[in-house]
């Protein structure tokens, strides 16, 4: 693992230090174990699991300075992506990972117990729940998000996390424009404002991360009860 991962990095042109390295591998050794008892990821090749997985979620960097980010919540994290590989690369992170399935959660508690990760909350629930929890409303930072839903209904259930001049950041695919223009409305009625959207090719897949800048607080009907952002998106 530690090879083809030296090596993906260098693709996004960030270094790690001999401690990062050996917590990569080892998040990818319990990876692989959890995930013969509960489904967590079809890719588990190593050099896959160190492309699509852990240097894809640290292409944020390409797009934000996380060193001058203190607090962020990872939105339908699954197996801990981004949040996990994220937090080991940026140790001053705050970060809170929410998942709705539990079984997900338990195997994030025993990834944040064997790396001895700090600062880290696990949370099952959902975030149409979650959001509207005084704790975590308009508390972070950021706001991350990779693989959950379209924009529109995905902005309904991650914006309301952000607080005002905090920035939510979706990992989406080459289709972003047509995401975004789609879910012009709902950002709109989130109190958000596109503010640049960065596009790159990264392992022959193109990863396009849009910044979305939270410029007013989002009204408390948002977002709607469970299940309903994704059925009737705003
Ligand atoms: N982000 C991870 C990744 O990129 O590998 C996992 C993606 S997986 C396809 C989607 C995850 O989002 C699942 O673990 C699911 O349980 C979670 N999820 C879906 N809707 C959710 C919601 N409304 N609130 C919280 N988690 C949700």
């Amino acid at each position: 693992m530690k090879e083809y991962l030296e090596k993906a990095l260098k693709e996004i042109n960030l270094e790690l230090n001999e401690k990062q390295l050996s917590q990569f591998e080892q998040y990818y050794d319990l990876l692989i174990s959890w995930n013969e008892k509960i489904n967590l990821t079809a890719i588990t090749d190593p050099e896959e699991v160190a492309k699509k997985h852990f240097a894809d979620s640290l292409s944020l960097i390409k797009v934000l300075s996380l060193n001058e980010i203190e607090s962020v919540i990872d939105v339908g994290t699954g197996a801990g992506f981004p949040g996990i590989p994220l937090k080991i690369a940026f140790p001053h992170l705050k970060i809170t990972l929410l998942d709705s399935l539990n079984k997900r959660i338990q195997y994030l508690g025993e990834v944040n117990d064997n790396l001895a990760l700090s600062d880290v909350v696990l949370i099952h629930g959902r975030a149409e729940t979650i959001a509207r929890d005084h704790d975590h409303r308009e508390r972070y930072d950021l706001c991350v998000s990779r693989a959950v839903a379209g924009l529109s209904s995905l902005s309904e259930l991650c914006t309301p996390f952000v607080k005002v001049g905090g920035v939510f950041a979706p990992y989406k695919s080459e289709k972003a424009e047509e995401e975004l223009s789609e879910a012009g409305n709902a950002l709109n009625l989130l109190g958000c404002e596109v503010r640049k959207v960065e596009k790159f090719s990264l392992f022959d897949q193109v990863r396009c991360i849009p910044v979305i800048k939270k410029v007013r607080n989002t009204d408390d009907k948002y977002p709607r009860r469970e299940g309903i952002p994704g059925k009737r998106p705003l």
